[in-house]
């Protein structure tokens, strides 16, 4: 069933007029082949600029962040109608964003995506694994737009924490930090590629951080990260210290 559901809810997608998943039916969708998950207002958000975000406090180690919006209003809706409810024509635009958000990090390319993966427990649940289809829908869309880019699902969770009696001291740093592993194939895709993280939403930066430490020990360099979305994080005089994320209706 769970991997049957975010087929029908494709379906359910395609075939019904559905309400706008950023707004839920504040605005109408398209129809026809005009179809779109998202509203004119809702998609307006969605495909605005990439600016640099920073998290409050800063994490050392992490990468230049690239986002699209904030993580409010209909962005957080479309986010959490994609990942958990399956409703996966909204990979179109929100991939659509990461692509923008790795073009403004690493604007040289050509890029190689690299999205940060998810508990598989979460996964199995979900029935989809929502940041590697932004990853791959991104990496289609730069491509369309005649950019050398692909994906590579190179970061994996890491199974348990070894003994540490044995290990060196790179092997000790990946163990006990280690909550992801890198793949071989990165080493060699690297080498060719300007490395871009892939994540949906940075809230403190300890994800990308991590996965850009993972990446360090494996002697690959990353350019940058791309979000859709970033939260603004309130210090206690109530200032956001988000200023480059455009606030969400
Ligand atoms: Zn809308």
């Amino acid at each position: 069933v769970r991997t049957v559901w975010p087929l029908l809810a494709a379906l359910a997608d395609l075939v019904l007029p559905s309400s706008c998943a950023g707004c839920d039916g504040g605005g109408a969708p398209g129809t026809g082949l005009g179809w779109s998950p998202l509203c004119p207002v809702c998609a307006a958000v969605l495909g605005g600029a990439a600016r640099r975000v920073w998290p409050d406090p800063c994490p050392a180690g992490l990468p230049p962040v690239w986002a699209i919006a904030a993580y409010a209003g209909p962005v957080r809706a479309a986010l959490l109608a994609h990942k958990e409810d399956g409703r996966l024509a909204l990979a179109a635009p929100l991939g659509g964003a990461v692509a923008r958000a790795a073009s403004a990090g690493a604007p040289l390319g050509p890029l190689l995506l690299v999205p940060v993966p998810s508990a598989r427990a979460a996964v199995r649940r979900r029935g989809h694994d929502s940041t590697r289809r932004l990853a791959v829908t991104a990496a289609a869309r730069l491509r369309s737009q005649g950019q050398v880019a692909r994906q590579l699902p190179a970061l994996r969770q890491a199974r348990g924490v070894a003994d540490q009696a044995g290990l060196g001291a790179a092997e000790r740093t990946r163990n006990v930090t280690g909550a992801l592993t890198v793949s071989e194939r990165l080493r060699v895709q690297a080498q060719r590629h300007q490395v871009v993280l892939v994540d949906d939403v940075m809230t403190t930066g300890a994800t990308l951080r991590e996965a850009a430490r993972a990446l360090r020990v494996a002697g690959v360099a990353v350019a940058g990260a791309a979000v859709v979305a970033a939260t603004e994080r309130r210090v206690p005089s109530g200032a956001i210290r988000l200023p480059d994320a455009p606030n969400a209706r």
